[in-house]
């Protein structure tokens, strides 16, 4: 926003800000109304094994199908809709929507855990975990299957309750996830005191960590880390075989990124292969 403050600190409306904000608003009133409408995607990444590059299971990532303006990535619409409690009926409406789709695979015979984004603002409601466990019996999944993505922010704002709520959700059997590590503020000390299964080492680390020592040295702290408190070590943002390989090779258990596979609607998995086989491919070199 391009709001102006003046000496005293009164925001200045300029015309051009106040007609970008009636834009934001009506794209959120929009979304909303395509929230309801069915508008919304979910596209899944594969996460692959970093031994054996067999999918281990998918983040789930969604989209808006927009009439006019066609595919929108969650960039265009998420910043305005977790300023405003559309985020909630958003986060609704994945959690369902992902939580089927794990079922449907689990039911043909392929455990794929599937992760989901969840917002601090959802956690930060009473009826979080209480939701949560509904979908999950009303699909019949196991818990086991479901992993939560957070971010540093969004666990250690307000602390105790949400490191309550995760608890709970732990104890249930969900897994939890932190997604984009290295770009917040935990001190790696604070780690061991975190209802977490998984840390996902953030895509500024990983992307030409080849290039930098400092990145490199980074990784190979979060992984030595993780280790010692037992915790699923996941890279995210791979866009090349060489990364790939470094990351294996320095002990990360999941590789994700466009080199292990682009998000994309859901794929199929053969029903009777108990290998996992793919209709369709998914590694593409
Ligand atoms: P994220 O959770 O860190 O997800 C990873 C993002 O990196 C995704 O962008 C994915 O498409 C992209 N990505 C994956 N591999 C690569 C790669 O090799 N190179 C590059 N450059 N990018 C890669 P996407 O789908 O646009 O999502 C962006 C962010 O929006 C996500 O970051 C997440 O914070 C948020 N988001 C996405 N879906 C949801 C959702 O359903 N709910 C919520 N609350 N947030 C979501
Ligand atoms: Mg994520
Ligand atoms: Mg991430
Ligand atoms: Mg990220």
């Amino acid at each position: 926003r391009t709001a102006k403050r003046d000496r005293v600190g009164v925001v200045l409306w300029t015309a051009d800000t106040v007609s970008t904000h009636r834009a934001d608003l009506r794209q959120l009133t929009e979304l909303r109304t395509g929230i309801r409408s069915g508008h919304l995607r979910l596209h899944y990444q594969p996460q692959v094994c970093a031994r054996t590059r067999e999918i281990h299971g998918f983040e789930a990532l969604v989209r808006w199908q927009h009439p006019q303006r066609g595919e929108l990535p969650p960039g265009v619409f998420l910043p305005d809709a977790e300023r405003s409690d559309v985020i909630l009926e958003l986060t609704d409406w994945v959690l369902a929507e992902a939580i089927h789709q794990s079922a449907v695979w689990h039911q043909g015979g392929a455990d794929m855990p599937v992760s989901v984004n969840l917002p601090a603002a959802y956690l930060a409601q009473e009826r979080a975990v209480p939701t949560v466990l509904a979908l999950l019996a009303l699909e019949q999944l196991p818990a086991r299957l479901l992993t939560l993505e957070l971010t540093e922010t969004a666990v250690l704002a307000r602390p105790d309750e949400a490191a309550a709520r995760l608890t709970s959700m732990r104890a249930a059997g969900i897994r939890v996830s932190i997604d984009d590590f290295g770009t917040g503020y935990t001190s790696l000390g604070l780690l061991p005191e975190l209802p977490i299964d998984e840390l996902k080492i953030d895509r500024s680390f990983v992307a030409r960590m080849l290039d930098s020592q400092a990145r490199a040295t980074i990784i190979h702290s979060i992984i030595a880390i993780a280790r010692s408190l037992d915790l699923t070590v996941v890279a995210e943002g791979i866009e090349d075989e060489p990364t790939a390989a470094a990351l294996a090779a320095a002990g990360v258990d999941l590789l994700q990124g466009y080199h292990l596979g682009r998000p994309a609607p859901a794929p199929e998995f053969t029903q009777n292969s108990g290998d996992q086989a793919l209709q369709t491919p998914l590694v593409r070199s």
